[in-house]
């Protein structure tokens, strides 16, 4: 082993994987439907989960790792997969055995308390969204979502619903090498296809049910924003015994109405002031529990609606430029009062919808979730779990091996290149650290 900082880097990594998340025996675990077998599913799934872990941009890129003997120091005198093997395998992978592999990474990460501090006033909030991860005109699958536009054109979608932590917002507050590691780091739970037809809602209550039925009482809170404003979801939602705070924004609502005309020349029954980011904020709350105006809801519903003015300087040509802005954010919540506060219930909101909270946008810019590795039905959904697994390791890791940030380990990407180009470059065999888990 090279003693460069990122052959360490490297190494630590596989150890941690291979050690205490026991990748190695969950690879082993996973089944395929292939009748005849060149390359291991283990092998395979191997690959792919490290690739991810190390930010690949494409399965060319991939291929392009594997021929360059990346993977070689992982199993001794064995060749690596090509890319059309990984792609026919990936179509015909079992998911279920894949997906376990993210579960059983994040149960051992359960149980060493990783989650234990939360992400406000101890409360672990997981954001649910929905996204688009690909949108073609060229040709469909039975999976997709199929749009016919007015001028006759047709066009092909896959969306999907994705469970994710939402960070400590304080740490948000320090520059990256002196942020607390005592927060939870943004894991992905789970991800669910929008099948034909079904809406958002759909989709994200069957991941619901999936992920408490394989991990129990996973989060506290689940913040939604307003498409997820209806009785069916909150209702399950409580009965699965997680609380939701909804952004809203729609003016429509009964409830919203009824909770403007209990605010209406009331004073704020709360004022402080704080810090977004490199902002001032003055934020007043007006809380209104106990709204019955929304048709369907098991229990009555909690509005908290908050104005915030932030002010900030702005430097232009050497002067500073004091700038102000005004903004509003409304919730409806079915957390009580007696269980949470007006502000934590701000405190939650803010950071779901902060300033830099990055979410699914962090996955699609720095990880390629849009970028379409696959069109077929199995094959992205394997894609979606092998790189959400990696994914996991790596923001595992982060919070719970790399102590301090320097140089290019500042920044997220820095230390995934880091990684990426000892992967490439180290020739010592690793595969001890990875499959004796004993
Ligand atoms: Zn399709």
């Amino acid at each position: 082993m090279g003693a460069t900082p990122f052959h360490r880097r490297l190494k630590q990594f596989v150890r941690y994987a291979g050690s205490t998340c026991r990748l190695g025996y969950w690879l082993s675990q996973v089944r395929d439907l292939r009748r005849r077998v060149s390359i291991p599913a283990r092998t395979l799934a191997c690959v792919g989960v490290l690739g991810f872990a190390f930010r690949v941009a494409s399965l060319m890129e991939l291929a392009s790792w594997v021929e360059a003997g990346a993977f070689r120091k992982f199993f001794r005198g064995q060749r690596g997969p090509l890319r059309d093997c990984f792609r026919d395998w990936c179509k015909r992978v079992e998911l279920p055995s894949l997906w376990a592999m993210n579960d059983a990474i994040l149960a051992k990460a359960r149980r060493d308390k990783v989650f234990r501090a939360g992400t406000v006033h101890g409360w672990h909030v997981v954001a649910i969204d929905g996204t688009e991860v690909l949108r073609t005109s060229a040709r469909g699958c039975p999976a997709c979502q199929v749009y016919h536009h007015n001028d006759g054109r047709i066009e092909y979608a896959h969306r999907m619903v994705l469970a994710q932590t939402v960070v400590r917002p304080e740490a948000q507050d320090e520059p990256k090498h002196r942020r607390r590691s005592s927060g939870p780091p943004p894991v992905v739970w789970g991800m669910e296809a929008q099948r034909p037809g079904e809406d958002e809602v759909g989709a994200a209550r069957r991941l619901l049910r999936r992920l408490v039925q394989r991990h129990g009482h996973f989060c506290d809170v689940l913040t939604v924003d307003g498409a997820y404003a209806e009785a069916p979801f909150l209702n399950e939602g409580r009965a699965l015994g997680l609380q939701a705070v909804v952004r809203l924004k729609d003016e429509r609502y009964h409830v919203v109405q009824d909770a403007a005309g209990l605010r209406r020349g009331e004073p704020p029954q709360e004022t402080f002031a704080t810090r977004i980011g490199s902002k001032q904020v003055v934020v007043r709350l007006w809380d209104t529990p106990d709204l019955t105006s929304w048709e369907g809801l098991s229990r009555p519903g909690r509005v908290v609606y908050a104005e915030e003015t932030l002010t900030w300087t702005q430097w232009k040509e050497g002067k500073p430029k004091p700038q102000q802005a005004y903004r509003i954010l409304q919730v409806l919540t079915t957390l009580e009062p007696a269980q949470a506060s007006a502000r934590v219930i701000w405190a939650i909101a803010r950071a779901r919808w902060g300033v830099e909270h990055e979410g699914v946008r962090e996955l699609k810019t720095h990880w390629h979730l849009d970028h379409g590795f696959l069109h077929h039905p199995t094959g992205m959904q394997a894609i979606w779990a092998l790189l959400v697994t990696g994914f996991n390791l790596f923001q595992l890791f982060l919070a719970r091996r790399v102590r301090s940030r320097r140089d290019v380990e500042a920044t997220d990407s820095g230390l995934a290149q880091r990684l990426q180009r000892a992967l490439r470059e180290v020739t010592e065999p690793l595969g001890p650290y990875l499959w004796d888990t004993s």
